[in-house]
């Protein structure tokens, strides 16, 4: 049972990422003479700057720490309290935080994120990032290391593998390629020559990593290389908080103890077996290890067999939505991937409880060219639409669910190229029910299209295409393409004008 309770607002947010961020700033600006509260565990908030609608769907934009008094600023009707959130009491319509206050609430929007889903818990020797305290010790123990072990093939084991540098890395993918959250095996092969060169000097942030495109057996392995001089950077601590997000890695040095060269061997299609340190190793128990030479303070078997010895593990195998403060005593729907259901206006199965960001699952009928992923530009999203829709409901005025649900789209950088990906760009869901037409000029541009039916589902644009705009009209109309077959991705061919 909570205490007193010390205020009551007609909005309570609890997260200051940027779903949050977005959901207060929708709610304050929609209705400034409501009292609201974002409660957040962290001194900063993330704000969204540089926005930029690239075309009916893509959106651009640069993320910054700040501290929250930028938002008071801004909002005289919002109040920051800065304290985790211990507990929910959905009957009463308040919540309790950590310093023991209690505050009660109309309408609740829970945007507190995710954390990173960790190989073991409580083992020093795995390395989980999701903030900037984590990325930072990630960058402490680094400058130390000669090798470290990336589990995982999502997009921060990808950007892991290609940003660091002086320190051998064994990448072990549970699949048949790299980055196949993102990419296919196409995509690889266009990508894979910025592997063997130097990375660019930092004019431009270089995000993401490096793609191999043959399907390899499992338990095969294979080596990229590339020297690079070391850069430097600082980045001052900070309280752990939000997720990061794009181009986290900017302004960290990513240095491993050896100054030489870059050496990435993958060791596809395995997981991890067992993770056990040197004291153990030396257990008769263990002997069944195979072992090479030399003495790690941390030793890793994966299910194909073979062992590495290295400094550390990092797992990037995804994250777990961030839930527990909120379901004792509650009746939440969950997602399998543990997220709180939300339906298309944003509510969760609670009374006036409403959830955006990587701590929700998107539980509405999904439109046929959209799929959650818990990435910056959805954060962004939700946390815009979940405002629109609490204050409809407070208004008592319909809401529609947004247009930006219609379509997936992401874009994105990978070894410097531009990457857009659109709709289904791989074919999720769609069984061998289509097909692919690919485009591909090395070294500048991959042009991928899924169609599905003759009507374009998808797309991965990767380069300079200029495409964009033309797909997406093409997916949103769902026009019937057959007549047109290979032409469409014909380089002479001016698609703008041909669709005209
Ligand atoms: P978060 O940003 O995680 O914010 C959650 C907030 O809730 C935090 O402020 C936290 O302090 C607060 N909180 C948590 N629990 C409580 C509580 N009990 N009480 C009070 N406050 C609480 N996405 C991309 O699109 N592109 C990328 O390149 C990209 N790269 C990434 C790289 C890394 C290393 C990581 C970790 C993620 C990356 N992402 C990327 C994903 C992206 O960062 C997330 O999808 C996005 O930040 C989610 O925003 P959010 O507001 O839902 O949650």
């Amino acid at each position: 049972m909570a205490g007193k309770v010390e205020k009551v607002f007609k909005f309570v947010v609890v997260g200051g990422g940027i779903a949050g961020v977005t959901c207060v700033e929708q709610l304050s600006s929609q209705i400034p003479s409501a009292e609201v509260a974002l409660i957040t565990a962290g001194p900063h908030i993330k704000a969204v700057t540089n926005y930029k609608q690239v075309s009916k769907t893509l959106e651009e934009f640069d993320v910054e720490e700040r501290p929250s008094s930028v938002l008071e600023e801004k909002f005289p009707n919002l109040i920051v309290i800065h304290s985790a959130v211990k507990s929910l009491h959905t009957e009463s319509h308040s919540v309790e935080t950590a310093d023991g206050r209690v505050f009660g609430y109309e309408k609740l929007c829970i945007c507190s994120g995710g954390r990173p889903k960790l190989l073991t818990q409580e083992n020093p020797h795995v390395l989980g990032i999701r903030d900037t305290d984590s990325a930072q010790e990630f960058q402490k123990r680094l400058s130390k290391a000669k090798r470290i072990v990336v589990v995982g093939n999502g997009g921060i084991a990808l950007e892991l593998v290609y940003e660091v540098e002086g320190c051998e890395v064994i990448w072990a993918v549970k699949d048949k390629a790299i980055g196949n959250t993102f990419f296919d095996a196409g995509a690889a092969q266009f990508l894979i020559p910025s592997l063997e060169v130097d990375k660019p000097e930092k004019t431009a942030p270089c995000k993401r990593p490096r793609y191999t495109t043959e399907e390899p057996a499992a338990g095969a392995s294979q080596i990229f290389t590339a020297d690079r001089n070391s850069r430097g950077h600082g980045c001052g601590p900070t309280e752990p908080g939000s997720a990061l997000g794009p181009d986290w890695h900017e302004g960290i040095d990513l240095q491993g103890a050896e100054q030489v060269s870059r050496r990435v061997s993958v060791e596809y299609q395995c997981e991890v077996e067992k993770i056990v340190t040197s004291e153990e190793l030396h257990n008769p128990q263990q002997q069944t290890l195979r072992l090479e030479n030399g003495s790690w303070p941390v030793y890793i078997q994966l299910t194909n067999g073979k062992t590495f010895g290295c400094d550390f593990v990092v797992s990037a195998t995804g994250v777990v939505p961030n839930t527990e403060p909120f379901l004792h005593g509650n009746n939440f729907a969950q997602a399998d991937d543990g997220g709180l259901q939300v339906n298309d206006q944003m509510m969760t199965s609670e009374p006036d409880v409403y959830a955006a960001g990587d701590v929700c699952t998107a539980c509405w009928e999904h439109s046929p060219m959209w799929q959650q992923m818990r990435l910056w530009t959805q954060a962004r999203q939700m946390g815009w639409y979940a405002g629109r829709c609490m204050v409809s409901h407070i208004l008592s005025e319909p809401v529609e669910l947004d247009f930006c649900f219609e379509l997936f789209s992401h874009i994105t950088k990978f070894f410097n190229y531009k990457v857009v990906l659109l709709g289904k760009f791989n074919g999720q869901g769609l069984g061998s029910n289509h097909e692919l037409l690919v485009r591909c000029t090395k070294g500048h541009e991959y042009v991928k299209v899924v169609l599905s039916g003759g009507r374009m589902v998808g797309a991965v644009l990767i380069g300079e295409t200029d495409l964009e705009e033309t797909f997406e009209n093409l997916i949103l109309n769902q026009m019937d393409l057959t007549q047109y077959g290979e032409e469409l991705l014909n380089p002479d061919i001016d698609i703008e004008d041909y669709f005209d």
